[in-house]
């Protein structure tokens, strides 16, 4: 296995401290394990299942806290039937787990004992609770204004907690900073073998279904991990030649934040940084999401589209889950709010997931 820049294709061995290339292009993991159907450890309920097709090696034991296979749960909101997959059942309440869980394994093969990350609140809490778990020191470097009860959930697990005043894109720098004086970065964004624990999403959504692909995805994008890595796990089942076709990735953003969207909106085919406002989905309020490039070109060759939506619509459909008996936080209410928007481009009798990707007691009382 190699890490091969997305920019100027040069490889690093996989066990590089480096966190991107020399000349700034991001990095993608080269030789990873395929998909294959008869390796699945079908007495395993967790991403561990899938052990054969993540690219962990360590022999000595894996970490984990029971991450993945969480269920589908089928609903109707806004006239759609939609499969809700509840990531928010996560160990530490979200998504990030699955890429968390894989990359701490790595780390340990790895022999790293300190790592920094930044992070508004999920992607933070997870690395801390696994980091926790291995007996790995973590600095996780957050915005100020992220939720107390993610900020508690940090420093709860034992990690450090550093609050950096400012926007979002300030406890970034803060991090790199960090990281130049030869601390891991741990990033949930840059690591590629983050995307690796998370592709195990679609796997698991094949299976639930019966062994068949929906035909859409439809999902919050920040910096867009989910979305690539359920592309990339849907291209491996492909490969498999166990789909024909990967689902139609739907991908939203708060209309505060949105540089994905205009991106696409203006047929480019890179992201770049915009002016932000402040919105109530702080989990995606990325300026510039640093796969930009690849997130748009996941969308356009799946079919799909990018949207924007309110606030308000946001905290609407947030309440509307709530009356099913589903609490997330805004964050994740965003990719409901959008199905209002997609009614035309979604047939009735059509399969749609929407991953619930973030546990609602984390969020601030709105
Ligand atoms: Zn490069």
């Amino acid at each position: 296995m190699n890490l091969r820049c997305l920019s100027c294709k040069r490889t690093y061995p996989y066990d590089t401290y480096r966190w991107r290339c020399d000349c700034g292009g991001v990095f993608e993991l080269e030789g990873a394990p395929g998909f294959v159907k008869d390796e699945i450890e079908t007495g395993d309920c967790s991403l561990w299942r899938y052990r054969a097709m993540l690219p962990v090696k360590y022999e000595g034991g894996i970490i984990s806290l029971g991450e993945g296979f969480t269920p589908l749960v089928e609903t109707q909101v806004y006239g759609a039937r939609i499969h809700c997959k509840l990531e928010f059942l996560a160990p530490t309440g979200s998504f990030k787990d699955r890429g968390t869980a894989v990359l701490v394994n790595v780390l340990r093969e790895l022999g790293v004992k300190r790592v920094v990350e930044d992070s508004s609140g999920n992607a933070g809490a997870s690395l801390a609770a696994y980091a926790a778990r291995s007996g790995i020191e973590a600095e996780i470097y957050v915005p100020a204004y992220a939720s107390p009860s993610k900020l508690h959930q940090i420093s709860i697990y034992r990690a450090k907690l550093v609050k950096v005043e400012g926007p979002r894109e300030r406890a970034a720098q803060a991090v790199q900073e960090a990281a130049a004086q030869g601390t891991y970065y741990a990033s949930h964004y840059y690591n590629p073998f983050t995307l690796e624990g998370l592709k195990t999403i679609a796997y698991e959504i094949w299976e639930q279904l019966g062994w068949r692909a929906p035909d859409n995805l439809v999902l919050p994008v920040g910096h867009g991990t989910l979305l690539l890595g359920a592309y990339r796990g849907f291209k491996d089942l492909r490969t498999a030649g166990l789909i024909k076709k990967s689902p139609r990735l739907f991908a939203v953003q708060s209309n505060l934040c949105a540089p994905l969207y205009e991106a696409y909106q203006r047929e480019l085919d890179d992201v770049f940084p915009i002016e932000k406002g402040q919105t109530i989905a702080e989990g995606i309020s990325i300026v510039q999401p640093v796969r930009g490039r690849q997130l748009l070109a996941a969308v356009r060759e799946t079919g799909g589209t990018v949207l924007a939506v309110s606030d308000e619509e946001t905290l609407c459909a947030r309440d509307e889950l709530a009356r099913r008996g589903l609490y997330v936080e805004p964050t994740s209410a965003v990719a409901i709010a959008a199905l209002l928007q997609l009614r035309g481009l979604i047939g009735l009798e059509e399969i749609t997931v929407v991953p619930l990707t973030g546990s609602g007691l984390k969020s601030q009382a709105t």
